[in-house]
């Protein structure tokens, strides 16, 4: 039940109006990322009255976050909560009217398009290219608009992609950067402005595809450094590539057609994510004996031998105090079989 005259101001703003407001409260949107733009950008989705908000996330709060990542609390980084979950929890407290679905998982190209199913529109929150780029994919084969954001240091940028209609992200990136190539938070660190900037930047396109209005969407991408107080605004109307591998007439879609993703170095964490069958925590916290940290309903943390381990329910292992992809599976082979 949404208390009357909760959306007044938003319904007054002429664009959008009473009628724009039922197109918003009747619609879903996908948050991939629950990190720092997604985090702001799902709290305006969901004090705007989106319907309905599916929050996508792999990863556990940690106190590094709080400084940016506006939807977490000192208590959730201490009971390492999953970032979806905390998201979720808050954000019913501000809207519960919102209809929240957290999900605890990782982007990959076998899941990727049931996580985005059903939504009128897709924020970008990844705080890495491959995934910005595999959910890009997922977004022109479905049809779902996607609002594209990032950001680093004082730095962000945004574009919007509309498929079939305007570019999309590879049209404009054409080659991956390679791992390490790029600068990340962990590297040139972030400020909050940069972060709301940029997801202000991500709600305003959302709003305007949720009522309709498409004539009004960004045909730009847009960067700015808040810091150095330079700003870009690039045309993207001539960019539609028509031999682009996602949204040319005769696309691949690279990524999506990739396996998955055995072993992936995390950004912003010092932690190697490898993949193992389903789980039961259950019986697996009982396994572990006392080298367990943490057991919950959403994850086992245990110690051994100076590595951490975090096991999900869907089977992925965040490993801690490895520097290989090769030692996290051998960790993961010693302790799990
Ligand atoms: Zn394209």
């Amino acid at each position: 039940m949404i208390p009357a005259g909760r959306h007044s101001r938003q319904e007054r703003f002429a664009p959008i109006g009473a009628s724009g407001q039922a197109k918003i409260a009747a619609s879903t949107a996908v948050v991939v990322g629950c990190g720092a733009l997604g985090t702001v950008a799902a709290e305006q989705l969901a004090r705007a009255g989106i319907g309905r908000l599916r929050l996508i996330d792999r990863d556990l709060v940690e106190p590094s976050n709080l400084q940016r990542q506006s939807l977490f609390s000192e208590a959730d980084a201490a009971a390492c909560r999953p970032k979806a979950e905390a998201a979720s929890a808050r954000l019913q407290q501000i809207a519960a009217g919102v209809i929240i679905e957290p999900l605890v998982a990782d982007a990959q190209p076998s899941n990727v398009a049931a996580l985005i199913a059903g939504a009128q529109v897709v924020i970008d929150g990844a705080d890495n290219f491959p995934t910005r780029h595999l959910v890009n994919e997922a977004c022109c084969r479905a049809g779902i608009p996607f609002a594209v954001g990032a950001c680093v240091g004082a730095y962000g940028l945004s574009l919007t992609v509309l498929p079939g209609v305007t570019a999309c992200l590879r049209c404009v990136q054409s080659e991956l950067p390679a791992a390490g190539d790029g600068p990340t938070c962990d590297t040139q660190g972030i400020i909050a402005p940069a972060v709301h900037l940029v997801a202000a930047w991500q709600v305003a396109e959302a709003l305007k595809i949720l009522v309709g209005d498409l004539g009004a969407v960004r045909r730009e991408l847009w960067a700015g450094d808040l810091w150095s107080n330079r700003f870009q605004r690039i045309s993207l109307t001539k960019a539609k590539d028509p031999s682009c591998l996602v949204c040319g007439r005769q696309a691949t879609f690279p990524l999506l057609t990739a396996g998955d993703d055995p072993a992936v170095v995390l950004c912003g964490r010092d932690a190697i994510q490898v993949r193992c069958g389903p789980v039961n925590l259950e019986t697996l916290g009982k396994t572990l004996g006392n080298t367990v940290m943490i057991s919950s309903e959403h994850l086992v943390r245990w110690q051994a031998d100076g590595i951490t381990g975090t096991c999900f329910r869907d089977g992925r292992v965040l490993v801690q105090g490895v520097s290989t992809p090769a030692a996290a599976r051998g960790f993961c082979a010693r302790w799990l079989g």
